[in-house]
């Protein structure tokens, strides 16, 4: 009797030891809107919490932020990523946060020899971790201890790049990587309202079901096809960055993945805070 107890035990230790290398890891985009959601407690943050409850524990993460944009393709390869404050204007509280997370230079080096187009660079002493990245990663994984790499996105390319390099990028979800995007399917600074209990635009809540609909229909070509058709679309996304992080989540899911809103919303009348997963 005892030894079956000994050896049912043993095979939980082993499970739990091997599964961040065997387990098929989600794919997830999250919204992350204002920098001070880093360091302030509201439904979209315990939202957040809820999720790193929830969510595996992966071998690394890989983000791709909206906020480092460059001429040409580039993965963070350092050891030690530095905290980027990236903004302007906001308290000296929000200056302060760290979120110490090592780099994954290994899966880097491995992300940038397996894709052979484009030419994907190392980057190791300019870029680190934006807000983009730890101003949800701290409320997601507040220990920091999961080590965080980000991919840039190429200014120079068109919407389909993105999602095809979303595709190129999948194989990394077998091999333990979480792969985030982190931008806001709707996101226009110039008609943003600070009022704490500003009403949202019609045009934002339109193309932010668009959105959704064609996600819910796994129609994924409108999204970098027809995006910008319409007005409703040319105010919600009227510069692209923050809504290019979406393509890769898409891209580099697949039809068998479970969809989950985590969370939906539109903040200060024109940002979508959707945040959505694929798979478990
Ligand atoms: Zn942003």
């Amino acid at each position: 009797m005892l030894l079956s107890v000994g050896a049912i035990a043993l095979g939980r230790e082993f499970m739990s030891i091997e599964s961040p290398d065997n387990k098929k890891m989600p794919v997830l985009f999250l919204g992350h809107g204002n920098p001070m959601n880093a360091i302030q407690e509201n439904k979209f943050t315990q939202s957040l919490n809820q999720l790193g409850e929830n969510l595996p524990r992966p071998k690394a993460i890989l983000m791709i932020s909206a906020h480092w944009e460059t001429n040409g393709v580039f993965v963070t390869g350092m050891e030690r990523p530095k905290t980027i404050h990236d903004f302007g204007g906001f308290p000296k509280e929000l200056f302060e946060v760290q979120y110490p997370a090592p780099g994954a230079p290994e899966i880097a080096k491995n992300v940038s020899n397996e894709i052979e187009k484009p030419n994907i660079k190392i980057d190791i002493n300019k870029w680190g971790l934006d807000h983009g990245t730890w101003s949800v990663l701290k409320h997601i994984f507040p220990n920091a201890d999961v080590p965080v790499f980000q991919l840039s996105l190429d200014r120079t390319k068109p919407m389909e790049f993105h999602f095809e390099m979303g595709k190129k990028l999948k194989f990394l979800r077998e091999q333990g990587v979480m792969i985030m995007g982190s931008g806001n399917i709707v996101h226009n600074l110039k008609e943003v309202n600070w009022k704490p209990d500003a009403k949202a635009y019609d045009w934002a809540i339109e193309f932010d079901k668009w959105v959704k609909n064609k996600i819910d229909n796994k129609n994924y070509e409108p999204l970098f096809k027809e995006a910008l058709n319409s007005q409703a679309g040319k105010l919600s996304i009227p510069t692209l960055e923050h809504y290019l992080p979406l393509l890769y989540t898409l891209g580099a899911s697949d039809e068998s993945d479970e969809l989950t809103y985590d969370y939906e919303g539109i903040d200060m009348s024109s940002m979508s805070m959707r945040c959505l997963r694929f798979g478990a």
